[in-house]
C-alpha cells in the first residue's frame, strides 16, 4: 500500500486538473467571509522538485505543466482561468523558471485567508514526515493540522466544520482496489452529516472495472442525498495500454453554479496544449438538484 509516492506524478497533466479545478472552488467559497475548514484528505509531500528526485525520473511534469507553459509562451490563446492556475503555481516558485511543484496541501495553503482552517491527512510513513516538515516552513503553518492517519476512517468526525463552510477535497491513490469502496462508504458517510459541503473527488480514468464504474457511483451517492454533482475529465491520449495515465476526471458534489462555466473555459485550452495524439478530449457535465 505504501509504493505510491507523488513526486512521480507532480505536475502531470492530471495534477493540472485537479488543482485548477481546486482553486476555483476555493475562490468561490471565500466570496464570503465566514471561515472556510478545508479538508485535504489524500495530501502528499505538500511540494515536489521538478529538478532532482522521482519527478524528475517520471518527467511527467515534461507532459503536463512545463507543456502547458510552453503553449502559453508561444503565444496561444489561453482561458483566463488556466493563466491564474499558472501564475499560482509560478508564485510558489522563485523567478520564471520552475523548479518545484505546489500540490494540493501547498495550493491550498496559499489560498487561506487569516479565517481559514486547512486540515491535511497522510499515511505513508515518509511521505507524512516530508509534509510536516514543508508545512512548518509555510507562513500559514499554525492555520494547518497535519493528521498521519487514515482519512477515510476520520473523514465523518470532521465534518460539518464549526462554521458549516466546508471544501473536501478526496485524491487518492486508487493503487489498492479497496479504494474505491472506502472512497464511497466515506463520502456517503460524511454527507449524511454535511450534505451541504463542497467534495472534490479526484479519479483515474482506467479500464479498470472499479474505475470504470466510480463516476456513475458517485451520481447515485449524490442523487440519494439530493444534491447537485458537475463531472469534468481531461484525457491526453487515447493509445493502447496503460502504462502510463492518459485520462482522469474530477467529480464535484455541490458545485458551484460557476463552476462549469469555468471549466467551459478551461478545458479546451488544456486539451490543445496538453494533448497528445488526436484522441485527446474533454467532458463536461453536470445535473442540478
Ligand atoms: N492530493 C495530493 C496533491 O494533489 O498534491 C496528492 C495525493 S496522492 C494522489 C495520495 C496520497 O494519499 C499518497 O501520498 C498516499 O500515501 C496517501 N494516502 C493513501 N491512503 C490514505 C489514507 N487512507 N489516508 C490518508 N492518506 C492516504
Amino acid at each position: 500500500m505504501f509504493s505510491y509516492r507523488h513526486a512521480f506524478h507532480a505536475g502531470s497533466h492530471a495534477d493540472i486538473l485537479k488543482h485548477l479545478t481546486l482553486i476555483h472552488l476555493v475562490e468561490y467559497l471565500q466570496e464570503k467571509p465566514g471561515a472556510l475548514t478545508m479538508i485535504d484528505t489524500h495530501a502528499g509531500a505538500g511540494i515536489y522538485s521538478l529538478k532532482d528526485g522521482f519527478a524528475a525520473v517520471s518527467k511527467e511534469a515534461e507532459g503536463g505543466i512545463f507543456r502547458l507553459l510552453k503553449f502559453i509562451e508561444a503565444g496561444n490563446p489561453c482561458a483566463e482561468s488556466v493563466k491564474k492556475y499558472v501564475t499560482l503555481v509560478q508564485a510558489k516558485n522563485m523567478g520564471n523558471e520552475l523548479a518545484s511543484y505546489p500540490g494540493s496541501p501547498f495550493i491550498l495553503a496559499h489560498l487561506l485567508r487569516s479565517q481559514d482552517r486547512l486540515k491535511l491527512f497522510e499515511l505513508h510513513p515518509k511521505e507524512i514526515d516530508i509534509l510536516r516538515h514543508n508545512v512548518r516552513e509555510l507562513a500559514q503553518a499554525k492555520q494547518i493540522d497535519v493528521y498521519a492517519e487514515d482519512s477515510f476512517a476520520r473523514l465523518k468526525g470532521l465534518v460539518p466544520p464549526p462554521s458549516r463552510r466546508g471544501l473536501v477535497l478526496i485524491d487518492p491513490s486508487y493503487e489498492d482496489k479497496q479504494d474505491y469502496r472506502y472512497l464511497e462508504l466515506a463520502l456517503e458517510e460524511a454527507l449524511q452529516r454535511f450534505a451541504t459541503g463542497c467534495y472534490a473527488i479526484w479519479y483515474p480514468i482506467l479500464s479498470r472495472r472499479e474505475s470504470a464504474a466510480l463516476p456513475d457511483r458517485m451520481k447515485k451517492i449524490a442523487a440519494s442525498h439530493t444534491r447537485s454533482w458537475l463531472q469534468a475529465e481531461l484525457r491526453v491520449e487515447n493509445a493502447p495500454g496503460e502504462r502510463r495515465l492518459q485520462a482522469s476526471g474530477m467529480f464535484i458534489i455541490n458545485p458551484p453554479w460557476t463552476l462549469e462555466k469555468h471549466l467551459a473555459e478551461a478545458l479546451p485550452t488544456l486539451t490543445k496544449a496538453l494533448g497528445v495524439d488526436a484522441g485527446a478530449q474533454f467532458l463536461l457535465k453536470s445535473f442540478e438538484a
